[in-house]
């Protein structure tokens, strides 16, 4: 409401403005054209004759101010307009998406637990059922995680908290938990700027490994054969993180677009993949609260490198680490 009555506010100034440099112009012209023409010549039918040209000029440079006006009032008007219908298409195809996303592991959830209650079933049957439930569950709620995620970020009551996070044990557990993830002919490789270094940053710890996971779970996900690598370096008072894959790739022109909300490369590679477009959008919001930047190299086919830096916050013995190594 208060940004809404900012805009106003400034609007109505901007045509107080517009309305009031007319009137001095006009003013101004109206009083020096006068002397001026009466300075030239004495000749009173001579007078007459400048002063109806003096008029028409008057007439024409308002006719011309008032289209250039009405012009960029009416680009911008458009603008707008398209905005909100490409707004309001992204919000639908994004209900569409959000709607797939939570009705397919439903179904599943729904689905097994009826089997698994009407049928008298193996242990081993039992054992995948279960299995398939409880991945179902966890699609679930990263589904619902996302749209809090993004709606807290939006909505601005997102507090960033300040944890002793040490860079290379981070680094190590997610390792370890992504391992057993990994597709039978990919390889994930753990590249650490200060390898068997402590190496402390002050930050916040479960926003860093969120935005770590999610640019893992789509090099995930959009790698079917090859590597996927991640690590950091430390790089001018600052940690550069990294997440780079030999998958699909992205072409150059979404490099940015694919940071915004609701934003999927690629619609119908969207349906084929799964995913709600928010992963990123979170990330990037993310990176905003914890001061740090994101953005993306990668050429279609070849694969695509994430990276984001932190500011490097790094504690006495980090700093020690550095100066020793460099
Ligand atoms: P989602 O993955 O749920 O669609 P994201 O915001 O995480 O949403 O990603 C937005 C889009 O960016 C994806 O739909 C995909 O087209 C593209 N993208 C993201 N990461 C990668 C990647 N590692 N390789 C290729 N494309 C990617």
């Amino acid at each position: 409401m208060k940004q809404q009555w900012k805009v106003i506010y400034s609007r109505i100034k901007f045509e107080y403005l517009i309305v009031g440099l007319y009137l001095i112009i006009g003013g101004l012209w109206i009083l020096f054209s006068d002397r001026m023409a009466a300075n030239l010549t004495d000749n009173e039918e001579l007078l007459t004759r400048i002063q109806t040209y003096k008029g028409w000029f008057y007439v024409l440079m308002t006719g011309i101010s008032l289209f250039i006006l009405l012009k960029i009032y009416l680009e911008k008007l458009r603008k707008a307009e398209v905005k909100a219908i490409e707004n309001d298409q992204l919000k639908s195809a994004f209900l569409q998406n959000i709607s797939h996303e939570m009705r397919t592991p439903m179904n599943a959830i729904i689905g097994f637990t009826e089997i698994m209650m009407q049928s008298e079933e193996s242990e081993a049957n039992k054992h995948y059922y279960l299995e398939v439930i409880h991945k179902s569950t966890q699609q679930l709620l990263g589904v619902v995680n996302d749209v809090v995620d993004i709606s807290m970020i939006e909505t601005g009551i997102v507090v960033q908290n300040k944890d002793k996070v040490e860079l290379n044990l981070l680094m190590d557990d997610i390792y370890k938990s992504y391992l057993p993830e990994m597709k039978e002919n990919i390889q994930l490789s753990l590249k650490k700027g200060q390898p068997g270094k402590f190496i402390y940053l002050m930050t916040d710890e479960i926003k860093l490994k969120r935005v770590l996971t999610n640019l893992l779970n789509n090099a995930l996900k959009y790698t079917h054969k090859g590597q996927i690598e991640y690590g950091y370096r430390l790089k001018d008072h600052k940690v550069e993180f990294f997440v780079k894959d030999t998958g699909i790739g992205i072409a150059k022109e979404l490099h940015s677009t694919i940071f915004e909300r609701f934003k999927q490369a690629e619609i119908e590679l969207a349906r084929r993949t799964g995913g709600t477009g928010l992963g990123l959008s979170i990330c990037k919001g993310l990176m905003d609260i914890l001061g740090g930047d994101i953005w993306v190299e990668s050429e279609p086919h070849v694969g695509s490198t994430f990276y984001f830096s932190l500011p490097a916050k790094v504690e006495n013995e980090a700093v020690a680490v550095k100066k020793s190594v460099s």
